[in-house]
């Protein structure tokens, strides 16, 4: 039985004085009653009760059916109504039985002004005139909060939460993307034409796995890049979409900031170019040095194997820097003036920038570090000409330049 009064069905019709109310406010009505009152009563859009106050079949907590929704009332959270749609998604998933538990909150308007929603205990029902009501719960909720709900890109939900078909991970469907969630990766989202090149390829069930990453500006914005568990894919207007399988380390070194284009500016050229042939470019670390001996560095005849001391002194700064992973050096000039070098030590793989090089030079650099060399063409990265004076950009990667920087040992599978 339960311990609260319930509604009489006259008390409001009734005239009442200051008496009866005090007389009221004692009684411990039944926070379904409450609630009911709340929303207008029998007049309210609520309309007349169809149950009783009923114990739920949980056997924790009570509810009680009217014409147009229901209120479900739990202990230790109290009384809300669901209704329409969101209700009729509530019930087809279980009611209170169901992951979702008892409603949190009444239907509510979404901060748009478009939608509605009601959160539950376990997750939440998200209803659009154009979407209709669907689940989102657990860790791919967490991601859609995070993102900022119905008024991120995602928008609303298409899908409930559903189970991937390599039986492993879930996702949803969102009109502005998906969120996939696999135990070992966590939930992210994925959308735009990178989505559907991943859908293109066989989602979660392609070579690529799961997205370990959202949708990232690549370093100074010149592109996307998702990340998944065994590459990614890139896009940017100039490149167009392109699958990236392999990853080239860089840790920054800093001597002397650039000046003439940011490292990011730098960074975000490289990536464009070296999408080409298929290549991420990982910024892995970046540390300032303070060695103004070596700020207008010797670099000889800056030959691919021959290095003087001042660059033997100063590749020897390999903090963080793991095998087969490669730095660039950030320093005022070269003497004599180039706007970068690749030579460097043997098993010390990495090259020389000045700061005020171009913004294709760390590129071109690091493609001698990957084993290629130079050609006379001002459309193409490696042109002998000076990448100041690159014709077409982004400059081009040949096929044949691309297979021999993924064969050098410098560049990983992802
Ligand atoms: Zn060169």
């Amino acid at each position: 039985m339960s311990k609260f009064r319930v509604d009489p069905g006259l008390v409001l019709e009734k005239e009442i004085d200051l008496k009866a109310i005090e007389a009221i406010k004692m009684i411990q009505w039944h926070p379904i009653t409450l609630k009911y009152w709340a929303l207008g009563g029998s007049s309210g859009w609520l309309g007349t009760n169809t149950t009783s106050i009923t114990r739920c079949p949980d056997g924790v907590g009570e509810f009680q059916h009217y014409v147009n929704g229901s209120i479900y009332y739990h202990p230790s959270i109290g009384a809300y109504e669901v209704h329409g749609l969101i209700r009729a998604r509530w019930s087809s998933l279980g009611w209170e039985r169901s992951f979702l538990g008892y409603p949190k909150t009444d239907e509510t308007r979404t901060p748009d002004g478009i939608g509605r929603y009601n959160h539950f205990q376990g997750g939440s029902i998200y209803w659009s005139p154009s979407t209709g009501a669907w689940e989102v719960h657990g860790a791919i909720r967490g991601k859609y909060s995070s993102l900022g709900w119905e008024r991120s890109f995602l928008g609303y939900p298409l899908t409930n939460e559903s189970t991937c078909p390599d039986g492993v991970g879930r996702y949803n469907h969102f009109q502005g993307g998906s969120i996939y969630w696999s135990p070992s990766t966590g939930a992210h989202e994925v959308h735009g034409l990178i989505r559907s090149h991943w859908a293109s390829l066989g989602w979660e069930r392609s070579f690529l796995g799961y997205p370990i990453s959202d949708e990232l500006v690549v370093f100074g914005g010149a592109g996307r890049i998702s990340n998944f568990q065994h590459g990614s894919i890139y896009w940017s207007s100039t490149a167009g979409v392109k699958v990236l399988r392999e990853r080239v380390r860089v840790h920054v070194k800093i001597l002397e900031t650039p000046t003439t284009f940011t490292i990011n500016e730098q960074f975000a050229a490289m990536q464009e170019v070296y999408a080409v042939a298929g290549i991420r470019v990982d910024c892995a670390s970046t540390e300032n040095l303070n060695l103004p001996s070596l700020n207008d560095v010797d670099v000889g005849g800056c030959t691919m194997g021959s290095v003087t001391s001042e660059q033997t002194t100063l590749f020897g700064n390999r903090n963080f820097v793991g095998t087969n992973d490669v730095v660039v050096y950030y320093v005022r000039s070269t003497v004599p003036g180039y706007n970068g070098c690749a030579a460097h030590p043997s098993g010390r793989p990495g090259c020389v920038v000045v700061r005020s090089a171009s913004r294709w030079t760390l590129g071109h650099e690091f493609g001698h570090v990957l084993g290629i060399h130079h050609v006379s063409d001002n459309n193409r990265l490696m042109t002998g000409g000076g990448t100041f004076n690159i014709t077409n950009p982004p400059p081009d990667l040949t096929t044949g330049e691309g297979t021999t920087m993924r064969n050098s040992n410098l560049t990983i599978p992802l």
